[in-house]
Parts: C-alpha cells; structure tokens; sequence
C-alpha cells in the first residue's frame, strides 16, 4: 500500500433547478445527477487515477447509496477492506441546488461518517502500518483524526492534514505533528484569524504556524497557485492559465495528486508542480471525482 486515505465519502445528491421552491410548494425541476464524492474519496480517486495503491478507512450507511460507493471506490482500484458499513446509519449525503446561473446551495449531512472512532484506525493497524503516506481531512470526528496522526508519527509514516472544512477546534498540538498542512486560503484566514488577500498577508499567516512547529504549509490559493513555506523558505507556485468551467474538488484533487508524487519521489516541490497540473486540468471540466485526468493526460499537459 502506498497512501491510506482516513476520511469522509459522500453521495452528492444534484438538482438542477430554475428556481428554490417557497415554503410548501412543489416545482418541477428540469435534471437531477448523483455523483460520488467526500473530501476523502475524492482525494483517495485522485491518487488512484495516478497509479498509487491507496486504501480507503471510511464509514457508509446501511442504504442503498452505500454499495454504489463502495463500487465505485473499487472502479479506481482503491482497497475497501477497510470500508464498513454503519447498521441503522444514512451514508453521507449532499444535496445540492444548483440555479441557471450556476449558483449552489448545498445542505451536508455526515450520517455514517460520524461514526469513524479512534478504534477503527487500531483494527485496521496491520494494513495502516504498511502505507507510506497518512491523509486526513476534517469530515471525520476530530478524535479519530489525532489517533490517525498519533499513529502516524509512533510508526514513521509522514501525515497530510487537510483542515476541511475549517474547524476552529482542531488542537495545534495535533497540527503541529503532522508532516504537510494543507489548507486553502479561507480555511487559513478562519483557522489563524489573519487576513489573506494579498500574498504577503498568505506569507505572514502561515508564518505563524510554522513558529507554532508547523514543518510544511501549502497554501492552495485557486487561479492564484500554491505558497509552499518553511522555516527555511517559501516558494511561490504560479496556477496553470485555464478556462475554469467547474471548481469543485480541485482542493481535493491536488491534495491526492501532491501525494501520490510525494511517495513515489519524496520531492515536495516537484510534487506540488505535479498537483497544481492536476488540480488546473480537473478545473477543465464539469464535476468533482469525474473531471480528474488520468495519468496520460497529466503527463501530455505538464509536457
Ligand atoms: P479548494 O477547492 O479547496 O477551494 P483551491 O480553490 O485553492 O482549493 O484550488 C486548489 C488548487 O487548484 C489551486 O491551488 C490551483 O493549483 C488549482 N486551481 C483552482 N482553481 C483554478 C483555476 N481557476 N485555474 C487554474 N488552477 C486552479
């Protein structure tokens, strides 16, 4: 195994609508789309479409949405021993409302996620134990997420932290034993309570986290690229120049692309390269786990 993915999966539940109905009124809406995501599963498909083995520890409901995902986690050849089913549990669903102008509302409920427990990571400890790379997000219970990275640090395996969505009650202690942090600028701004328009206010506030013990900080700043800093340095990575058409999941899709380069080079900056090419491509097309290019594509377009 290369990079175990602990995290959140969720069933995107997509209305395609003229208008929001009022209070007590049924309209017809012109289309509607499942589609499968989660921060984890999302990050988990992009390192898969890359040609890393990830597994996959995550938590489905007790419905019908559940072996959907679990089939499609397994149509990227990433490993579900670890994906169990919560009897008497919802899977995790987003439905979304989505307007002819392309303006959503989006309603999230957890279900079967919040029953992934520090013990989930102590059963699947055999198989954890091989992984080289550890990657978290903040869809999961908040003690599941220090025991993943107490884990990580007893058997030397790096951990990526990804804080979202932004939580102001993640202990910086925790933050602090992780390997790369990765927020994007709004989770930056919430979780420093600093302001992050400009690139030297981005500098400044990662900066604090780096004196609070922080070893790498990767900003991702959408069309802007990524801020990579170190108590040693920090580089700038310009965003490639794309007709942006949907957003959705490019967080996602550089955090798992930045991984899978991770493990197989150890070159934090040529994997952050690798990733900002990804997440631009994924940027390229509608949808969230299915506008993520394949490694060909990547390969052509970083060319
Ligand atoms: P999130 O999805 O978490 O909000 P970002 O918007 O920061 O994350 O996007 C992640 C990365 O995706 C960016 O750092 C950048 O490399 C790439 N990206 C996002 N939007 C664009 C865009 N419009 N053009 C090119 N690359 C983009």
């Amino acid at each position: 195994m290369d990079i175990a993915v602990i995290g959140s999966n969720m069933v995107d539940l997509i209305s395609y609508i003229d208008e929001m109905p009022k209070e007590g009124e049924t309209l017809e809406a012109p289309s509607f789309e499942i589609g499968c995501g989660g921060k984890g599963a999302n990050q988990a498909v992009a390192a898969a479409k890359m040609g890393s083995k990830v597994m996959m520890l995550t938590k489905v409901g007790d419905d019908l949405f559940a072996d959907n995902t679990i089939r499609n986690l397994e149509s990227y050849g990433i490993d579900t021993e670890f994906t169990n089913k919560i009897p008497g549990a919802s899977s995790g669903v987003a439905p979304i409302f989505v307007d002819p102008q392309s303006r959503n509302r989006i309603l999230i409920i957890k279900g079967a996620n919040q029953y992934l427990l520090p013990e989930d990571i102590d059963q699947a400890a055999d198989k954890l134990k091989k992984c080289s790379l550890i990657i978290l997000q903040l869809e999961i219970p908040l003690q599941a997420i220090y025991r993943a990275i107490d884990f990580g640090n007893e058997h030397n395996i790096p951990v990526v932290l990804n804080p979202a969505p932004a939580s102001r009650e993640l202990d910086f202690d925790y933050v602090c034993k992780c390997d790369f942090f990765i927020p994007n600028e709004t989770e930056l701004e919430i979780l420093t309570d600093m302001p992050v328009e400009t690139d030297q206010q981005v500098r400044d506030a990662a900066l604090t986290l780096i004196e609070k013990g922080v070893k790498n900080v990767i900003v991702t700043l959408g069309s802007r690229g990524v801020m990579w800093v170190t108590n040693e340095r920090v580089d700038m990575i310009s965003a490639h120049r794309v007709a942006a058409i949907d957003t959705t999941g490019a967080g996602d899709s550089f955090i798992g692309c930045f991984a899978h380069f991770y493990v197989q080079t150890g070159d934090i900056f040529h994997s952050i390269r690798m990733a900002t090419g990804f997440a631009a491509l994924s940027v390229t097309k509608r949808g969230t786990q299915s506008s993520y290019p394949d490694k060909s594509e990547l390969e052509s377009f970083m060319a």
